[in-house]
């Protein structure tokens, strides 16, 4: 089983569906709000979890209501939370307008994860059993890099997801072995608005780089060989909130396992496409026997077949 560790963000999204966004110093009147535990890192971690990894997630939730239901929802998600802190005071929190066109404005609260800004021994250890590390930019930008680093110490394979954007650190980039960043992560990383060029610009810091595409799927290029683009399926999208996270979660227990990585794409792309189908992040995240099902009905298992 692939075992892998975690390093990033609880939050608990408060979204407010709206007709229209208010400007500032406006209000509105909402159709509805709901409440939806999240955060890239935990995000990542139940995706992961679910799709057939054996998940352990360092970071923080507060000593709120919220921080309860956000270590409920992993625990739920059979995440192991042992190294979960619960600091004094609030929850990440992630304010989200969603108007009827489906646009949304944000206003992240980091709460709890902002006071994870280095690792103590028990996480060093727990790193150190991992076949990889996920991270994500939603927590103090010290510990990520003192998590990749770190791993790269061990020999543990990292996998970063440099979302929300901003300028990456030589430091970290440097202990970077898989980067998956979206199209607009990408464009901002290196202005660059091909994902191609962009994937190839981006190598130049990192040996290995998945570039999202949404609906039209996800590129593959590692020095020495050309891009590969693998499609998506095409599917009627519901909720596509949560499509990134699932994508690295799955993907991330695909490589684990040891395929290779045009076929880590595809099963990651699959699991992405049966999260977009349902309504929510977590929530909507496939387990391992769907994957596997639709990859079956795809030809996937025929290739697998070929290889053994
Ligand atoms: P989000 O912010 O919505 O979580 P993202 O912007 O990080 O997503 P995307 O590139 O939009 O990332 O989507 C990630 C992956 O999810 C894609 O590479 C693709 O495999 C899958 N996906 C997203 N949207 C669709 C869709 N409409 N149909 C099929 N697959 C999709």
């Amino acid at each position: 089983m692939t075992s892998i560790v975690v390093l990033g963000s609880t939050n608990m999204d408060l979204v407010a569906y709206v007709p229209r966004a208010p400007a500032l110093g406006e209000t509105v009147t909402g159709r509805s709000f709901r409440t939806i535990p999240g955060g890239k890192g935990a995000n990542q971690a139940v995706a992961a979890a679910r799709a057939g990894g054996e998940v352990s997630m360092i970071g923080a939730v507060g000593t709120d209501e919220f921080g309860v239901r956000l270590r409920a929802t992993l625990d739920h998600g059979a995440v192991d939370t042992d190294l979960l802190r619960t600091v004094e005071g609030a929850s990440g929190t992630a304010h989200i307008v969603v108007d009827d066109e489906g646009g949304n404005a944000i206003v992240v609260v980091p709460g709890a994860n902002g006071t994870v800004t280095s690792l103590d021994h028990g996480d060093e250890a727990l790193i150190g059993t991992a076949d990889l590390l996920l991270l994500q930019l939603e927590l103090p930008l010290s510990v990520v890099v003192e998590g990749a680093a770190t791993a790269r110490r061990l020999g543990v394979r990292t996998v970063l997801t440099p979302a929300p954007a901003q300028p990456l650190p030589p430091e970290l980039l440097a202990a970077t072995d898989l980067l998956v960043p979206n199209e607009h992560e990408a464009a901002a990383l290196t202005g660059l608005t091909d994902p191609r060029e962009a994937a190839l610009a981006l190598l130049r810091d990192v040996p290995e780089v998945v570039v999202t595409l949404g609906a039209a799927g996800s590129l593959y290029a590692a020095r020495g060989a050309d891009p590969v683009v693998v499609p998506a399926p095409r599917v009627r999208a519901v909720d596509t909130t949560g499509a990134g996270d699932t994508f690295v979660g799955a993907l991330a227990v695909a490589l684990g396992e040891g395929r290779p990585a045009p076929e880590a794409l595809a099963w990651a792309g699959i699991a992405a496409a049966l999260s977009v189908q349902r309504e929510g992040a977590s929530t909507s995240m496939p387990f391992r026997t769907e994957i596997e099902a639709a990859f079956g009905a795809t030809g996937g298992d025929e290739d697998r077949d070929e290889r053994e």
